[in-house]
């Protein structure tokens, strides 16, 4: 973990525990290992060297060995040969042994007998005082004595056992070092006679030694048994006589033969030497190598193993520092991304090892607590965490007894859900891992527990009224439908609110929505405990009434209802009164299941519908085929536009002032195939409710003005337009294309609305009227004072005429009628340079009050009721205005 509290993985420890390591440590190994190899090769290689001198060395001193035994040998029998020779001349004393021997005869005989050895000097007699008396190489013999050499002492006074001795001296004759051959001569009674020497110069052997090629380093000594050195290759003058009694090597002279390694006591190299004593002669012949020279080749060997595994080594360590710098950096890689990953979770991470302690913590989990990153670091224990969110209050209770039970329960995934302080819902799930450890998460679950809350809410209840929704009523309807009692009834009761729809256009949303949940108190108010309200849907709603004995109770709760919303409701400060249309179906006496009673509820309400709205209606089975009547209708109306069956009549409108005809208005007719001429007060709100009245709206409109074309040129055409046509958006541009079809004048044309087209907020109708206004098309306000809030709407739109509606004219000659209303709109209307129709204008009495209110032209029986295209024009043609006479 980080200082800042973040987590993230311990570098070191994913060293000392990571792949990392043991890449390491595999390639540690094999270094060391090629390394103690090598050693072990170049040391065995030694040993291999050296064991393979040695042994060259003591097959070399083996064949020097019989080499020399052989020779001396030869020697030997010469001298013995002489010995013979002189004793067989006759019995010799050491009286006459000097006369007898030192004779030319004698000299001769020697001289024969030492010819065959060139490198030995020829054989010389000296006699019982150490004289020379006769010599193989000289005649007559010069003076010479060896009476002072230890070998004729040791001849002479009988302390040598040998017959022969073998002696290094400075010789004399020669002056040089010679090796001194010596053989006793005795008489027949043992008694010394005298001696016969040979000499050779240790050159005379040394040269021998050269020709035994041993190589670099290599020397071949001769020794006396007495460990002094003979002779030696290759030669050291003042080496010659010195004595290695001291050395080791002597130790070996004195075995007889062995091999040793040793600082050579001539030259003071380190040197391997193997020595051999020959059989017969006190003489030790010891080959030797410098130890440099026996390694010369295993230097070789191992300059080129230390080579060869230097470079592995290298290559190795190379390859390891690469996989290791690469290895890390993937680590690195790997670490930030999962570090970036936990601490962008959106639930809490902790992560602990065998021994309860943290690993790794993510922020969200110090967030979601408002814990110090300070304690939660790695190493601190799953107590002492606890403990710290029980200091800082994110936890309460028995926090030894919680840590207790979750280290219990840690060796199996668990979850469990919490509810914090603060009021949160927090989902823990401890997930055990592999090695002991575990991992916890915690997601704080608040939203989402609230929002499945409010799922399932909205999923049974409406969220305008929040009264119970259609999904919860059939529920509801079918469980009380399964426990009706005997002798008992529940009534279902269909409620839909009267013209909403208009409440909605007119008033707005906003008001047609507090409308809805007044209405929603309201039939709260009315249902005894065990009923249930419902809303459907739009302006719908239900009451399941249960366990009534009478349909009489029913109806009172119809009643009751219907007191209730019938009282005006406040909604945003407008007064809006309200009623309803309420069918009723009773079970079991209507249909005992639910589909069925539902049917029949609604069907009851549709029929309470067309009784004109504001009543109530039970359902009775006719009902149903009613319903299907209308649906007849629908498809019948469907037809009858496609075929063009519909026919337009033309009701004319005159100026009260100068009785003439101004214009007139555009009614469709329908001449039904079977059931004759039906009202369009019948079929227009069934084209409204079915889209039809576009198609509808669009013919009458082409088809009037096609026909005013026809009329005198001063008779204007009013055509009706439902608020449904104004949605479409394409009206202004259907009326341009039908008077342009038509070639009608724009200002001949009048359209007539009623208020609902513009008392919602609507831009878009808006725009379309004033389009229409500005290409010359008039705008008349149709049924006006049916609506709500008429007069305001005056001000929404500057129209060109008032349609007064028939309900004042209908009662304007009576005394509490209408006639003030009528001057009101009136003065109005002159106020804004707008002209009023009276509608429905029947009595001459209507006519005559209207003319004296002001009223601009009248429309109604008393002058013609809507007649077809043909009687209008004959109208137009038999009717003369007549000036009225004034008063
Ligand atoms: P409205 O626009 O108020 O049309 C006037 C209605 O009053 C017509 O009924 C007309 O025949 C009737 N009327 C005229 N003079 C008198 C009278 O002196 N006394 C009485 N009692 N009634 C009179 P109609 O033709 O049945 O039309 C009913 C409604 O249908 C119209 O009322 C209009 O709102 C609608 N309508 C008719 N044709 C069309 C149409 O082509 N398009 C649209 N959108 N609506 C239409
Ligand atoms: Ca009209
Ligand atoms: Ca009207």
């Amino acid at each position: 973990m980080t200082a800042d509290g973040k987590a993230s993985l311990d570098i070191k420890a994913f060293f000392r525990t990571g792949p990392i390591r043991w890449l390491v440590v595999g390639g540690v190994f094999l270094i060391a290992a090629a390394a103690i190899g090598t050693a072990i090769m170049v040391y065995n290689f030694r040993e291999r060297a050296l064991k393979s001198s040695e042994r060259e060395l003591e097959n070399t001193v083996l064949l020097l060995e019989r080499h020399f035994d052989e020779k001396f040998e030869d020697l030997a029998a010469v001298q013995r040969d002489i010995i013979t020779q002189i004793q067989l001349a006759g019995t010799a004393t050491p009286g006459n042994f000097g006369s007898r021997m030192s004779t030319p005869e004698m000299h001769q005989i020697l001289k024969a007998k030492t010819s065959g050895h060139p490198d030995v000097a020829g054989a010389n007699v000296f006699d019982s005082e150490g004289r020379l008396i006769n010599s193989s190489e000289v005649w007559p013999v010069p003076d010479v004595s060896v009476s002072d050499r230890a070998f004729f002492k040791a001849f002479k006074s009988g302390a040598a056992e040998d017959l022969a001795l073998i002696e290094l001296v400075w010789g004399r004759l020669y002056k040089s070092w010679v090796i001194i051959f010596a053989y006793k001569i005795t008489g027949p009674h043992g008694e010394f006679l005298g001696l016969v020497t040979r000499a050779a110069t240790p050159a005379s052997f040394e040269k021998y030694f050269g020709s035994v090629a041993l190589g670099d380093g290599a020397a071949v000594s001769m020794y006396h048994r007495d460990g002094s050195l003979l002779a030696r290759y290759p030669h050291i003058e003042r080496k010659i006589g010195l004595s290695v009694n001291n050395s080791p090597i002597y130790q070996k002279i004195l075995a007889g033969h062995g091999t040793i390694a040793l600082t050579s006591p001539i030259d003071g190299l380190d040197r391997v030497a193997s020595a051999r004593v020959l059989k017969n002669f006190p003489i030790a012949i010891v080959a030797s190598k410098t130890v440099s020279a026996a390694l010369a080749d295993w230097r070789d060997q191992t300059r080129f193993l230390i080579g060869a595994g230097g470079s592995f080594v290298l290559l190795m360590t190379a390859m390891l520092s690469l996989a290791v710098r690469k290895l890390s950096r993937q680590h690195r890689m790997e670490k930030q991304r999962l570090d970036t990953a936990i601490n962008n979770m959106t639930q809490g991470l902790l992560l602990f090892d065998a021994s309860q302690r943290l690993v790794v913590c993510n922020q969200r989990y110090i967030e979601m607590y408002g814990l110090s990153a300070e304690v939660l670091k790695p190493g601190c224990s799953f107590r002492e965490i606890i403990a710290h969110r029980k200091a800082t209050g994110s936890f309460v209770g028995d926090d030894e007894e919680y840590c207790s039970q979750v280290l219990r329960d840690i060796w199996q995934r668990n979850s469990r859900i919490i509810d914090t302080t603060d009021g949160r819902s927090v989902h823990i799930i401890n997930e055990p891992l592999a090695d002991g450890g575990w991992v916890a998460t915690h997601e704080d679950i608040t939203e989402r527990r609230h929002a499945e809350e409010r799922i399932t809410h909205l999923a049974h209840y409406d969220a305008l009224t929040d009264l119970p929704n259609r999904a919860l009523f059939h529920e509801r309807l079918k469980q009380e439908l399964a426990r009706i009692e005997p002798g008992e009834q529940l009534a279902v009761l269909y409620i839909d609110i009267d013209e909403f729809k208009s409440v909605n256009d007119t008033l707005g949303h906003m008001i047609g929505d507090e409308l809805l949940k007044s209405v929603a108190v309201s039939l709260g108010r009315c249902v005894g405990g065990a009923d249930f309200v419902a809303r459907l849907g739009g302006d719908e709603f239900a009451i399941v009434q249960t366990a009534i004995k009478t349909p009489a109770a029913a109806s009172d709760l119809a009643m009751r209802i219907f007191d209730s919303i019938r009282a005006p409701y406040d909604c945003h400060g407008h007064q809006v009164t309200t009623d309803a249309s309420i069918g009723i179906a009773l079970a079991p006496q209507h249909g005992a299941d639910l589909d069925q009673i539902l049917k029949n509820a609604d069907l009851a309400m549709y029929a309470a519908k067309s009784a004109g709205r504001r009543t109530h209606r039970f359902f009775e089975p006719a009902m149903d085929a009613q319903v299907k009547a209308r649906r007849v209708l629908e498809m019948d109306l469907r037809q009858a536009i496609a075929d063009q069956a519909l026919e337009v009549y033309y009701q004319p409108s005159v100026s009260l002032q100068g009785n003439r005809i101004n214009g007139c208005e555009a009614l469709v007719r329908w001449r039904h195939a079977e059931r004759g001429m039906i009202s369009p007060a019948e079929f227009i709100p069934i084209a409204e409710e079915t889209g039809l009245i576009n198609q509808l709206g669009e013919w009458v409109l082409a088809t009037a003005c096609a026909e005013a074309t026809t009329w005198p040129a001063d008779i204007n055409l009013a055509v009706n337009v439902s608020p449904v046509q104004f949605r479409s958006g394409t009206l202004a541009l259907k009326i341009v294309a039908a008077l342009s079809a038509s070639g009608l004048a724009a200002n001949r044309l009048e359209l007539e609305i009623t208020e609902a087209v513009l008392i919602r907020d609507d831009d878009a109708a808006l725009e379309t009227l004033h389009q229409l206004r500005a290409i010359g098309v008039r705008i008349a306000l149709d049924d006006f004072g049916t609506g709500y809030s008429s007069l305001s709407y005056l001000q929404r739109f500057p129209f060109d005429k008032i349609k007064i509606d028939r309900c004042f004219v209908n009662d304007i000659a009576e005394p509490s009628g209408s006639s003030g209303i009528v001057r009101a709109v009136v003065n109005i209307a002159a106020e804004r340079h707008m002209t009023t129709t009276a509608e429905g204008v029947e009595t001459l009495q209507q006519q005559e009050l209207l003319r004296a209110l002001g009223c601009t032209e009248m429309q109604g029986y008393l002058f013609s009721a809507a007649k077809p295209a043909a009687e209008i024009r004959q109208l137009f043609f038999a009717h003369r205005p007549r000036p009225v006479a004034v008063a």
